[in-house]
């Protein structure tokens, strides 16, 4: 399990000196922990997360291929070879390989609806092939996916193609932490995977700056799907309640059957206001750094938030709004300023490039532009400045307009189902508190 983890995550750590802690610990990890490769392949949590795009063997039972009654081996049952695509393989390269025909190839090819996706193969995809005992074809298992395989079958009456389906059960599995150096590396402790880290940050992302106010002691406690095949874990289904606590305050997210994440008591997450422009990831944000602690003292005098970034990082819009300014001037390099509604007003200082010119709608989280050091700036960085009624406020204090609430309609369900989370939320805690 850690070594998966570990390896992925080394490739997208977005700082040598995390890279490097993330190598030391988690390598000493696992040559201390994992006793073999085998031992820790046996175990669920280890299994490879699917990605998209990628075919994965199944364990289908074929019981119509293969009879398994007590009788004695039958002369004409199928022998299966795993034949693998190769760079530039069509099927008919594979047949050829597994010494049938074009003739045999045409035929199976198109056997039904089915057998056209026989056509899409890509290098690394692995096609068994059953022949009887004249070498002429009998039958072909293709996986399509973890969870789908693709059956073409020689019947008397022809050759007929099949998808078998596993099932998928919701399994649900719960992760805590508490934020030490910075949340990427607690998160990763804790088990998660990339795709659940940056889900997590998401989630509380109106709430939470997840790129400058993280910081030590912070705890998070997530509750998420896993999915099974056949007792076989097959991936990570969504986060279905999440509870984080940032510099003191509590923040709870429970996902409804809509898809969204709602407060305990039935409010968005979702606000007219991201917390922060930047996504945290790209953000050098281990707050025992010395660049990032004064953030809070130097608001006064400084008007704004600086988001210490690679040139290059994109930059969103923090809400909906209208681009009233797009430009460039010695002072402030180039730089954007957005209009929402008529209260609120968001600028972003010192880009490499802009992105939306004047009069432009953006929406929330649209690219507006990249971090750079254009106009007064020591160093590539978003100078981020947030605007009430013309006036300078710090996000973190201000008072924003509060979050839609749930449908009336969907209210019942929604209640049901956010005790349950909730209770579910508390379960883990109190496994964890048992564990340590
Ligand atoms: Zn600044």
């Amino acid at each position: 399990m850690y070594r998966n983890v570990v390896a992925k995550t080394l490739k997208q750590l977005p700082k040598p000196h995390k890279w490097m802690l993330s190598a030391a610990a988690g390598l000493f990890l696992v040559s201390l922990l994992l006793p073999s490769d085998d031992a820790s392949a046996s175990k669920h949590t280890s299994a490879v997360e699917l990605q998209p795009n990628t075919r994965y063997p199944l364990d289908i039972k074929l019981q119509h291929l293969a009879p398994t009654t007590d009788a004695p081996v039958v002369d004409d049952e199928p022998e299966w070879q795993v034949y693998t695509v190769r760079n530039g393989d069509s099927l008919a390269k594979v047949f050829k390989r597994a010494g049938l025909s074009a003739k045999e190839t045409h035929e199976v090819s198109r056997a039904g609806e089915h057998a056209k996706r026989l056509l899409k193969i890509m290098p690394g995809d692995k096609i068994h092939i059953a022949l009887d005992q004249q070498k002429q074809f009998s039958a072909l298992m293709y996986p399509l996916s973890a969870l789908e395989t693709l059956i073409i079958d020689k019947q008397d009456t022809g050759y007929v193609s099949n998808i078998e389906r596993k099932e998928v059960e919701h399994r649900y599995s719960y992760a805590q932490g508490e934020i030490r150096s910075n949340f990427w590396n607690a998160a990763v402790e804790a088990g998660l995977t990339d795709n659940q880290i940056m889900s997590l940050a998401a989630i509380f992302g109106w709430d939470i700056d997840f790129a400058l106010e993280i910081r030590q002691g912070d705890t998070f406690n997530v509750v998420f799907e896993e999915q099974y095949a056949e007792g076989v874990f097959v991936g990570y289904g969504n986060i279905v309640a999440a509870e984080f606590v940032n510099q003191g305050d509590e923040y709870r997210a429970i996902r409804y059957t809509d898809g969204n994440y709602y407060t305990p008591e039935g409010r968005s997450m979702r606000k007219s206001f991201l917390r922060a422009p930047v996504n945290f990831s790209y953000i050098s944000s281990n707050f025992t750094t010395k660049r990032f602690h004064p953030v809070q003292k130097r608001w006064k005098a400084h008007r704004g938030t600086d988001y210490a970034a690679n040139r290059g990082t994109p930059v969103m819009a923090a809400g909906d709004g209208k681009v009233i300014r797009s430009s460039y001037d010695r002072f402030n390099g180039h730089h954007v300023f957005i209009q929402h509604g008529e209260k609120y007003q968001t600028k972003y200082l010192h880009f490499t490039k802009r992105m939306v010119k004047v009069g432009d709608t953006v929406k929330q989280g649209q690219v507006i532009g990249t971090v750079g050091s254009t106009g007064l700036a020591s160093g590539p960085h978003l100078h981020y400045e947030f605007l009430v009624d013309g006036v300078h406020r710090n996000p973190r204090t201000v008072q924003l307009p509060k979050a839609e609430p749930i449908d009336a309609s969907e209210r019942s369900a929604f209640e049901l189902l956010a005790e349950r989370r909730l209770q579910q939320l508390n379960t883990n805690k109190r496994i964890m508190l048992a564990m340590n």
